[in-house]
């Protein structure tokens, strides 16, 4: 099975994702968590990603294209895999289409974690990661807003997009997202048999 996680910082993606991934077998693509390993391994490619990442701004495509791609080619991708912050623009996710399309597992659902401003401002104070400074938080929303919600619509038409509340703790929101998986897929079929 193949899915991606849609929403603001710190409307839980991280921690849903890892017990998704747990649930259904399948491994957890983040690319915050590829910049960030990228950037304390102090890579090239880890230095210029540091610059958005501290200022909120969204990594060039480029980069963000390249990381996934290699990280697809892995066999352990071949049972399927949850993309997590990604993709994040319209360039992203047509991109991603095409290498799904072109090892002709396309993906199986969008889930989008919808969460207050309020909530999200309290739990990003929180979380106490250095991009979760209150004027780098209001850029980062500022990039969801303009960047990644025009995929909503993009995921809609397709009829692959599921919207969750994010809000509750972090039981009730995983049991939504169970139900909700489960419903379009078993886990037997969901690691690709
Ligand atoms: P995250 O851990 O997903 O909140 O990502 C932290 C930061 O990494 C973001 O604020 C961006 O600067 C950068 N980033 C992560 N994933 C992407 C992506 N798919 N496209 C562009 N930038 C990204």
């Amino acid at each position: 099975m193949r899915l991606v996680f849609i929403g603001p910082a710190g409307a839980g993606k991280g921690t849903q994702s890892e017990r998704l991934v747990k649930y259904l077998g399948i491994p957890h693509l983040s690319t915050g968590d590829m910049l960030r390993e990228a950037r304390k391994q102090k890579t090239p490619l880890g230095e210029i990603a540091d610059r958005y990442m501290l200022s909120g701004q969204l990594v060039p495509d480029p980069i963000i294209l390249s990381l996934v791609g290699d990280r697809l080619d892995q066999p352990d991708c071949q049972a399927g895999a949850l993309f997590d912050g990604f993709p994040r623009t319209i360039r992203q996710a047509k991109t991603l289409d095409d290498s799904l399309s072109e090892r002709r597992t396309p993906l199986d659902l969008v889930i989008e974690l919808q969460v207050s401003d309020e909530s999200l401002k309290q739990r990003l104070a929180a979380r106490g990661r250095p991009d979760d400074k209150p004027e780098i938080i209001a850029q980062r929303i500022e990039s969801y807003r303009k960047q990644t919600q025009p995929l909503l619509d993009y995921y809609a038409e397709r009829g692959i997009l599921e919207r969750v509340s994010g809000d509750g703790s972090a039981d009730e929101v995983f049991a939504r997202i169970k139900h909700l998986v489960t419903q379009r897929c078993s886990p037997k079929t969901a690691a690709g048999e």
